[in-house]
């Protein structure tokens, strides 16, 4: 099992980074091994009926990397790269992630391999609740709240809800995150991760004495989190030059704005063909010279290769794990560009689906207002903690921000002690 997670690309970019970490932080050997390997991974078959009468078969998997400090919590993906490999790696980021926000939260991740832009709404809905019905003996309130992740919505939550709650025979919103506000979804929730992003970049911005108006940003990706950092990032009143997703790259001089682009999105399917922008090369859209760079997209796209090239001064990682280990290591020795890693800097999701599980739990609700300053607040913190421990240990924030997160967990675990 070790073997064939660690032969997974992504799996082992996680290791290398927890092995780096661990001896960094001389954890004993023991904790070492508790704290690197995923407590349960599942897997399960889902046969669906199509739309056109056919029976096709779906793979999902669970991964819960830890459940010592409390639920696992993690998002939900469906894309067709997914595998069990890739789960585990997402899992054991969502853990250190939990960890560093001080949430009561182990991590988790989920995914199913298939491609939502090829399948209707009903298929997706079957495939949904499937999945949910599935797993429903491995999550629960306490034990694994999932949410959304790449290629989920609100809707694909309401579904889980829906089949959750008919088989436990009452309305359970605390097993689910990222829902619908009708459905005792915070307020917030949907914006969470990209307003999060902002808020940090504006933070970086600011500690390296450049003015916020001044500022220009290139993001990678149009989805949930990539739209929101745009939109937040345009109301700070920085310009974001040029944005990408799977259909293209688009570029303007003079900033894109958010509001036609998302409106072009829904229409066409995508950002290519933006009618208010130039069409450019989507990987020399990264080696475009910016402040703030944002890959909000997929892993491993910020590689040997680009990192050298790379203009921005800050490179805030919206999506988990953009960075491979060697381009870190490039990025480290240049050390001109701020890193706001991505443990951090798209915790504001996981964050605000805390503070949904909060309210869920206390069947009480808070205003958006609330929301967000509060997410501001518990941003922050960590960004500044960060800050004095990189600076107090001389280490980069990768490795700060990771060994604040695995530190935590292994002292639990130390605590704990080992049963029987
Ligand atoms: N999928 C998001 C993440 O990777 C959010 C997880 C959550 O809200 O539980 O952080």
């Amino acid at each position: 099992m070790k073997a064939d997670l660690l032969n997974d690309p992504v799996f082992g970019m996680a290791a290398e980074q927890f092995d780096r970490v661990a001896d960094f932080l001389e954890l004993d050997e023991q904790v070492r091994e508790r704290c690197k390997w995923p407590k349960r991974l599942i897997t399960v078959s889902l046969p669906v009926t199509m739309d056109d009468g056919r029976t096709e078969v779906f793979f999902g998997h669970r991964v819960q990397h830890h459940l010592s400090r409390g639920p696992v919590k993690g998002g939900l993906r469906f894309h067709p790269s997914v595998n069990i490999g890739e789960v585990a790696a997402l899992a054991m980021w969502m853990n250190w992630k939990c960890a560093l926000m001080g949430l009561p939260f182990g991590g988790g991740k989920g995914g199913i391999t298939c491609d939502p832009r090829t399948m209707s709404p009903r298929e997706q809905e079957r495939l949904t609740r499937r999945f949910a019905q599935e797993i429903s003996q491995f999550i629960g309130p306490e034990v694994d709240v999932m949410a959304p992740d790449v290629g989920t919505t609100s809707q694909h939550m309401a579904w889980i809800l829906d089949t959750y709650s008919t088989r436990e025979g009452r309305f359970v919103p605390e097993v689910i995150t990222g829902k619908p506000v009708q459905l005792q979804g915070s307020e917030g929730r949907t914006q969470a991760t990209g307003h999060g992003v902002a808020f940090l970049a504006a933070r970086a911005l600011n500690k390296l004495g450049i003015p916020i108006s001044k500022a220009t940003a290139v993001v990678q990706g149009f989805g949930n989190v990539g739209s929101y950092a745009v939109s937040t990032m345009t109301d700070y009143g920085m310009k974001v030059q040029g944005v990408s997703d799977i259909t293209g790259a688009i570029w303007n001089d003079d900033g894109i704005d958010p509001k036609a682009l998302r409106e072009h999105v829904a229409k066409t399917g995508g950002v290519a063909g933006f009618p208010d922008a130039d069409a450019i090369d989507p990987d020399a859209l990264l080696l475009q010279k910016c402040d703030v760079l944002v890959p909000a997209a997929l892993e491993r796209v910020i590689t040997k290769d680009n990192a050298p090239k790379l203009k921005c001064r800050i490179l805030a990682e919206a999506a988990n794990g953009p960075t491979t280990p060697e381009a870190d290591t490039i990025i480290e020795n240049r050390g001109d560009i701020f890193l706001l890693p991505d443990i951090l800097c798209n915790a504001g999701g996981v964050t605000v689906s805390y503070f949904e599980w909060v309210q869920n739990l206390q069947r009480f609700s808070w205003d958006k207002k609330e929301v967000l300053s509060k997410l501001e607040t518990k941003l922050n913190e960590a960004f500044e903690r960060l800050l004095s421990f990189t600076k107090k240990k001389k280490c980069s924030h990768r490795l700060g921000a990771l060994a604040l997160g695995v530190d935590t967990v292994a002292n639990v675990k130390k605590t704990r002690g080992l049963f029987p």
